[in-house]
């Protein structure tokens, strides 16, 4: 299917595109913790241990379960560890816990038959389950594409029916970087692979009239994962399935950056009333992961739930299929990245400019050069100079306050209309409107007016009498609790009104609903800060990623009271850097590891950040195995593989340069060959 095709579909990927509305899926059978239908949106994670090492991997399931996570994952590489799996439940059951399991199988059919046996579900890769990948390109013919499918349901459908036999749930789970080379040669390194993947298997399994099944479309791309899972639900809905979907960004990495990726991708989905699972990879220990998860899905408990009618299913049962509505602007394609178009205002915001950054310092000490340090401008007193970064704002909102300092000559501040009329010297200074102000202002001399706007001011006659000049842009607010979808309304009301003003989004984190975990409180904890950090990283990830995702917003600006501009500035340039909007640092696309692991993940990690950071815009695969690792990073320019102990595989993209080197040279050699490529600079 094309993508004109696509388009012409009459249904699309979710409910509504303006207001919160949960797409329904039909309920599956997990052990006694059912997903789907109406059910909680379900918090899951893996095991990073052996497993065959049993002791420990009860030990950290339990940890698991006791952070949150409702289902636990175990790899199982071959029949002695799916087996293994056995005595695993049954010591988690002896000691109380009844979270099911899920066995994590790659590549051998026959630990997945031993598994769905033991354990409440298996999850299969259709990339690899029936699959060898060879790299290699094959053009076939209609006739043979078909006998492809014959030989996978030969290896594809025992499993199925032993799913059927014990009431085991299953799990097709796509990941982008390994799908096999049949599906690569056909429809290439697309979400319309990653869902035609997926469907190649759910079709076999309905075929046999297996329906307890669990689909996921994962990426380390959140771009590239957000429009496969639209993508998997059109689908489903056109040939009548409406099957749970379990949401996660692989490889996500650790830390900021690893919360940022995942709650862009995962966050965007849920906005939009998609998943019925999530799974936050982090390169940390698993029972980081489920209180991440658990903040970005308790967000949703406090908005409107949406069901739609009910249908009979092909098999009889009741479906909830009914058409998908919403008003979708026809410039808008879900499906692809496509940047909104916008004029260039003062040759600085909107056309093919990156999206700029805004801070507020408007409450900071502005009679302190080195305030402007956490908006990436490091103040030097010996030079009395300023020196930028990748990560310096664009502008500084200042309102009313005035600095007792000179500012950088590159760095733009934003006062309020009356105050900016009163300043002496206006160079670098710009005003912010109330819309009233912009449309009763008669000296409007800036290069660039900034005007407050919200999604409703478009039907008022205020916005009919505004002048458009190409000095305008709007900052784009709201106080809606579902704000990312009142803010798209917006741009869809730009696109019907054919309007290319630059635009800002802002989002302000005081919502009275949000308060409770963003506010500080006089006796706050080092942990109660953490938290809050983290919520408003994750929050912002979310509502902003998702509009940017979607090629929409000129700049952004997070307005957080409490939260350090530091972390403001941070944060702002991850989202950017996550929608690969704006790069501003080196990309670390890392797995969270299993029980394949080869080397420990996190302080490899650190090791190689501590080394390569400060290469802007390299991405860089930190796998620990060969089995899955050189598939899994996907666009990764550099991989850094465990292959066996103690032993290391380089890789320049998809090619394996140096084999099995000894890991204590193997970060030098890494190095080198950035080096050989013209790739590596110095670090200042
Ligand atoms: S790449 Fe990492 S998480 Fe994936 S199977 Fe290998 S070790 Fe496990």
């Amino acid at each position: 299917m094309n993508a004109d095709a696509i388009k012409s579909l009459p249904g699309r990927y979710c409910n509504s595109l303006t207001e919160y509305s949960r797409f329904v899926t039909r309920e599956v059978h997990i052990g006694d913790v059912p997903m789907g239908g109406n059910n909680p949106i379900r918090i899951q994670s893996m095991t990073t241990t052996d497993t065959m090492d049993t002791i420990g991997t009860v030990e950290q399931s339990i940890r698991m379960i006791n952070a949150g996570c409702e289902y636990v994952r175990i790899t199982a590489p071959s029949i002695k560890e799916a087996q293994n799996l056995a005595e695993i439940k049954k010591q988690l059951r002896a000691r109380g816990y009844t979270a099911p399991l899920v066995a994590d199988i790659h590549f051998t059919p026959n630990a997945a038959e031993v598994a769905a046996r033991i354990v409440e579900k298996v999850r299969v890769n259709p990339g690899n389950y029936a699959d060898k990948k060879k790299f290699d390109q094959i053009d076939y013919t209609d006739a043979e594409y078909q006998a492809e499918l014959e030989r996978i349901y030969q290896k594809f459908s025992p499993l199925v029916k032993v799913c059927k036999e014990y009431g085991t749930a299953m799990r097709i789970g796509t990941n982008h970087g390994s799908l096999s080379d049949r599906i690569m040669s056909r429809y290439g390194d697309t979400p319309q692979g990653m869902v035609e993947s997926a469907m190649e298997f759910m079709r076999i399994c309905e075929m046999l009239n297996y329906y307890e099944l669990v689909i996921s479309m994962k990426s380390s791309n959140p771009q590239v994962m957000v429009q496969a899972y639209r993508l998997l639900v059109e689908t489903m809905v056109a040939e009548g399935m409406n099957y749970p979907l379990h949401l996660g960004v692989t490889e996500a990495g650790d830390g900021e950056d690893g919360r940022i990726k995942s709650a862009v991708g995962i966050g965007t989905l849920l906005e939009d009333g998609l998943g019925d699972t999530v799974r936050v990879s982090l390169t940390e220990e698993p029972e980081a992961e489920a209180p991440v998860a658990i903040a970005l899905v308790q967000r949703y408990a406090l908005r409107a739930k949406g069901e739609r009618p009910k249908v009979k299913g092909n098999d009889g049962e009741e479906k909830n299929l009914s058409p998908l509505t919403f008003n979708l602007s026809p410039a808008h394609d879900p499906y692809s990245y496509k940047k909104r178009e916008t004029y260039e205002a003062n040759a600085f915001i909107g056309g093919h400019m990156v999206p700029r950054v805004v801070v507020d310092l408007s409450h900071s000490n502005l009679k302190d050069p080195a305030v402007l340090n956490d908006a990436g401008y490091i103040y030097s007193p010996l030079l009395d100079k300023y020196q930028m970064g990748e990560q310096s704002v664009d502008f500084v909102y200042l309102a009313d306050a005035l600095p007792s300092f000179t500012f950088p000559g590159n760095l733009k501040q934003l006062y309020n209309y009356p105050t900016w009329q009163k300043l002496a010297d206006k160079t670098l200074c710009h005003p912010v409107f109330t819309l009233p102000e912009y449309i009763a202002a008669e000296d409007r001399t800036s290069a660039l007016n900034l005007v407050r706007i919200k999604s409703s001011d478009v039907e008022s006659d205020e916005f009919g009498s505004i002048t458009l000049d190409k000095s305008l842009v709007f900052v784009l607010e709201t106080d809606e609790l579902h704000g990312m979808a009142d803010q798209r309304t917006f741009f869809f009301k730009m696109e019907e009104l054919g309007l290319d003003v630059p635009v800002i989004i802002k989002r302000s984190y005081s919502l009275k609903s949000e308060v409770g975990s963003l506010k500080s409180a006089p006796d706050e904890t080092t942990e109660d800060l953490r938290l809050r950090t983290q919520n408003l990283q994750l929050y912002a990830s979310t509502d902003l990623g998702a509009l940017l995702v979607d090629g929409f917003g000129d700049g952004i600006w997070i307005d957080a009271p409490g939260i350090e501009t530091k972390v403001i500035t941070s944060t702002a340039f991850g989202i950017l850097q996550a929608t690969r909007s704006r790069i501003s640092k080196t990309e670390y696309i890392s797995c969270p590891s299993c029980g394949r692991t080869l080397f420990d993940l996190m302080i490899t990690t650190q090791m190689i950040r501590s080394r390569t950071s400060h290469l802007k815009g390299l991405k860089i695969g930190i796998m620990g195995c060969i089995v899955n690792g050189p598939g899994e990073m996907a666009d990764a320019d550099y991989g850094y593989v465990g292959s066996g102990t103690d032993k290391v595989t380089l890789y320049r993209g998809k090619e394996a340069v140096k084999k099995n080197i000894n890991s204590a040279n193997a970060l030098d050699e890494l190095i080198g060959i950035i080096k050989e490529d013209g790739n590596w600079i110095e670090q200042v």
